[in-house]
């Protein structure tokens, strides 16, 4: 049996690229304990949801322009 040196090891292929090329997603529900105010009619909510604008302003569930 012949041992393998330390060089074949370095060569191989390294594990695990998939975990690197994750997309990065912007959420868009916002989630805030004590309540926030809508950007469009003031009422505050603990939930919101982004403008679909992408003008980043956070909204609650009356306000919210559903595609
Ligand atoms: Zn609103």
């Amino acid at each position: 049996m012949k041992d393998r040196s330390l060089d074949e090891f370095q060569n191989e292929k390294p594990q695990g690229d998939a975990a690197t090329t994750v997309p990065k997603t912007t959420p868009t529900m916002d989630w805030t304990p004590e309540g926030a105010a809508c950007s469009d009619c003031g009422e505050n909510v603990h939930r919101r949801w982004r403008d679909a604008d992408g003008n980043g302003r956070l909204v609650c569930v009356s306000c919210k322009r559903w595609a």
